[in-house]
């Protein structure tokens, strides 16, 4: 009954990315749009039902869950859903409980993080001028996010920096950016802006600055090595030989990662997305809800959706236009 979640392609699914809310107390222009709507509560999974989803899959062999939004850290509530995960790591079951936050909460919340088992952080900033980050986040406040990650950096939690690599806005603070991480022993990665969701008027093609092009501009700067080390997800790493940093690259769009995918999303509405750029879902909550006693259906309709995982995503932006385009907001499914 309880034997692991392999799909079609032999990959085990041991990774879940969970959703726990659209809403964010930012708007970063390629995220949202400034006048959003969000979910009525009814729709959301509450944090019992989040608890008994994630702790179903846990008992299918997930081991690493990565907790994201909308702002994962504005969810009312939400600590004692950490805490109350954290019996899966003293249990050895779950090996990692992460999340990714935009850092606005992290200063009130990083000890309770800390305390229940949380060792990493991911951080997603995208430049340290306090003007620039509160015109790409439109409601951000910099310094705000920067005693979060203090906070975060004094309990002992390690944290990595995401940054999404926008032309014509963080191009030039690369070398700042790369140091300002050095200094604080934060790791750093660089994402490549995705086309996901309607955010207004924003131009994509325009915010598009490829990583080929970021990795370029650190070779002017400093020795940059290749490394073979993958971790099953879309990252690419090479290290600076003169600060011996590992930079992360995410590149979804210009190469293909899938076939060591071993990840699936739940949003907080309880649907299962079993790849990032795919339509397809699969509706949990109707069995969760249905069978409040029985995880015994809720488990078949996770294994009924783990075999309708697809080989891969159908992003390209190589023809100059949005082919592969997600309707999906980022804060829908979980960056
Ligand atoms: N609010 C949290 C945060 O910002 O870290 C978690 C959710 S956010 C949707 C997760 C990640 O998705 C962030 O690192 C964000 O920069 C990234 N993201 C959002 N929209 C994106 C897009 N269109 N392309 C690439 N990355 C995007
Ligand atoms: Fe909020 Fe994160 Fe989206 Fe920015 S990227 S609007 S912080 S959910």
């Amino acid at each position: 009954m309880n034997a692991p979640l392999i799909d079609p392609f032999a990959r085990a699914i041991t990774y879940l990315r969970v959703s726990v809310t659209d809403r964010c107390d930012f708007r970063c222009v390629y995220c949202m749009s400034e006048n959003m709507t969000f979910l009525p509560k009814k729709e959301l999974l509450t944090l019992e039902e989040l608890d008994r989803m994630c702790s179903t899959f846990v008992g299918l062999g997930v081991e690493k869950l990565r907790i994201t939004g909308g702002e994962p850290l504005v969810r009312k509530g939400i600590m004692t859903f950490f805490q109350s995960m954290s019996r899966h790591l003293d249990a050895g079951t779950l090996k990692e409980l992460t999340l990714t936050t935009n850092g606005s909460q992290l200063e009130r919340f990083a000890a309770d993080l800390y305390a229940a088992g949380v060792r990493r952080v991911n951080v997603s900033l995208d430049t340290l001028d306090e003007q620039k980050f509160a015109d790409i986040t439109r409601w951000g406040r910099l310094p705000q996010v920067l005693r979060g990650i203090d906070a975060a950096l004094a309990v002992g939690m390690r944290v990595k920096l995401n940054a999404v690599a926008l032309k014509n806005f963080n191009e030039d603070e690369l070398p700042t950016i790369t140091e300002w991480c050095a200094a604080r022993g934060v790791d750093l990665t660089w994402i490549e802006v995705m086309p996901m969701g309607d955010i207004g008027n924003e131009d994509r093609l325009d915010q598009y600055w490829s990583l080929k092009d970021v990795r370029a501009r650190y070779a002017e700067h400093y020795t940059v090595t290749d490394l073979a080390e993958r971790t099953g997800g879309p990252a690419r790493y090479v290290r600076l030989e003169e600060t011996g940093q590992k930079i992360g690259f995410i590149t979804p769009l210009s190469h293909n990662f899938c076939e060591s995918c071993n990840r699936v999303r739940l949003t907080c509405t309880g649907e299962l997305f079993m790849c990032l750029g795919q339509e397809d879902a699969a509706d949990l909550r109707a069995p969760l809800r249905a069978h409040p006693e029985d995880d015994a259906p809720l488990q078949e309709a996770i294994r009924a959706a783990i075999a309708r995982k697809p080989k891969g995503h159908d992003f390209d932006y190589s023809r100059q236009r949005l082919d592969g385009q997600m309707p999906r907001h980022m804060s829908h499914t979980g960056g």
